[in-house]
């Protein structure tokens, strides 16, 4: 959209086209104020490397010390079944994967461990994601987190999540992991509703979980959040509203609201299409549901310290993820994990037996190696102060010279519009801005993009 470089009517000169993120007059800014909220995947503005380079060029990076510290996500690419809404399903899980899984991980930590990308300093966050890692068997994942703890510099008060459902969870893994050295799991709930839940492909009921959940919190020994979705087939404010008021009796730290996304050609489309499944939320039902649950959330005396994120306690930090919308680095391990670092951004081949042809034939096991675009800080400042709600203009004009006279009658129109206000160098999203935030986040972008020199061919700058 805004990517097109059009002729600045007034001046003559070549400027963006802003047209697209300009909210008419007399909208209601939380429900009409765009068509869409455009998706967005890390790294969509990187430039690929040659594969024939990429091998020599990802050795540099992995000798090449670190100045900053860095969290490191490891992916678990199983999960028990794939459920209908889910865009992350990658392999079905077999209890005989877990072992040989870890093993893999802890083969891949030990060959890094010393490289000076790792071992320069310390590791702030780690996220065991997928997938579903809590899937596997309470020995393996506490010796994967152990793995971590030895082979990585872990900062003393690393935060450590382990990512999972309630699902063949239960007490002894969780105690398992915390005995490890893990402080935090991350739930996907999703809904509290068995019905919507059964039909979503969730196997427990809404009561076990909301059950298992308060015997985590019990335990007293981790952060506890859990993700919620709205938007879902079938669901109603009605249903939606008793989702939050659950979520906030159990005693949780946190919580994250997300909007439901369709795939396009995914199961849950399919089931949609196939009358099997109820229409899901339009966008203006997913605007009112974010506002109603944060209202009340917060109301409550929740704390939200993200676009989609509460919490209620201080041992809620959400440190990966806010290091991951700062820009930070992350260094990755396990098959289809993804990371970036000095300037670049790759992911691990995920397949198995690949993976390990690679790692046999003495090679790095990784694909889609590509330059992050010059604008890089300054887009990671931008998404950064977008999840917190306040934009500090200066702060990005240092970094890109002629954003904040280029974003001005941007700023100007949300404010009007009633997305935000704009007061001392600062935009500070208002409900129905932060419900646009990724809309907000793309128009941004985009003029970054139109700000910075094009982007150089690789080999003189890698
Ligand atoms: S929602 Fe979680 S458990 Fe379900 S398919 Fe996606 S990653 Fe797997």
């Amino acid at each position: 959209m805004i990517h097109a470089t059009v002729i600045d009517m007034k001046s003559g000169t070549a400027g963006p086209d802003l047209s697209a993120f300009l909210v008419p007059s007399g909208v209601d800014p939380l429900t009409q104020a765009f068509e869409r909220r455009p998706f967005a995947p890390p790294g969509h503005a990187s430039r690929p490397i040659d594969p024939e380079e990429a091998e020599a060029i990802l050795r540099k990076v992995y000798a090449t010390p670190r100045t900053q510290a860095a969290a490191a996500y490891v992916h678990v690419p199983y999960c028990q079944n794939h459920c209908l809404f889910c865009g992350f399903f990658q392999n079905v899980w077999r209890p005989e994967a877990s072992a040989i899984y870890v093993d893999d991980v802890v083969a891949e930590l030990e060959r890094h461990a010393e490289t000076p990308l790792v071992a320069s300093a310390p590791i702030e966050a780690v996220y065991i994601g997928g997938g579903t890692p809590t899937a596997l068997h309470a020995g393996d994942l506490a010796r994967l987190i152990a793995a971590l703890r030895t082979y990585l510099p872990i900062a003393p008060d690393c935060e450590i999540t382990v990512e999972g459902r309630s699902f063949d969870f239960g007490r002894a893994k969780a105690l398992a992991a915390v005995e490890a050295g893990a402080n935090r799991f991350s739930l996907g709930v999703q809904t509290f509703d068995t019905g919507t839940r059964r039909r979503l492909g969730r196997k427990l009921s809404g009561d076990e979980v909301a059950a298992f959940l308060a015997e985590l919190v019990a335990l007293d020994r981790a952060s506890i959040v859990i993700d919620l979705i709205y938007g879902l087939p079938g669901q109603t404010a009605d249903t939606w509203r008793t989702d939050i008021e659950r979520a906030a009796e159990i005693g949780l730290d946190g919580i994250s609201l997300y909007a439901l996304n369709i795939w396009r050609g995914g199961p849950l489309a399919k089931a949609i299409e196939a009358g099997k499944l109820p229409a899901a939320g339009d966008l203006a039902a997913q605007a009112h549901a974010y506002v109603a649950a944060l209202d009340r959330l917060t109301a409550l005396g929740w704390n939200q310290v993200a676009q989609a994120h509460v919490v209620r306690s201080v041992r809620e930090r959400n440190r990966y993820n806010r290091m991951m919308k700062a820009g930070s680095p992350c260094l990755p391990f396990g098959p289809g994990a993804g990371g970036h670092v000095h300037g670049h951004r790759w992911r691990n081949v995920i397949d198995m037996e690949n993976r390990g042809e690679m790692i046999a034939a003495g090679r790095l096991p990784a694909e889609g190696l590509s330059r992050v675009p010059p604008f890089h800080r300054a887009q990671s400042v931008l998404s950064a102060g977008l999840e917190a709600g306040e934009l500090v203009v200066s702060t990005i004009d240092a970094l890109a010279p002629g954003f904040a006279a280029a974003a001005q009658p941007l700023f100007d129109n949300w404010a009007a519009a009633g997305l935000g206000s704009l007061a001392d160098g600062r935009f500070r999203t208002s409900r129905a801005g932060a419900f646009w935030m990724v809309t907000l986040a793309s128009a941004l972008t985009s003029l970054l993009a139109t700000l910075s020199p094009p982007m150089t061919d690789h080999r003189r700058t890698a």
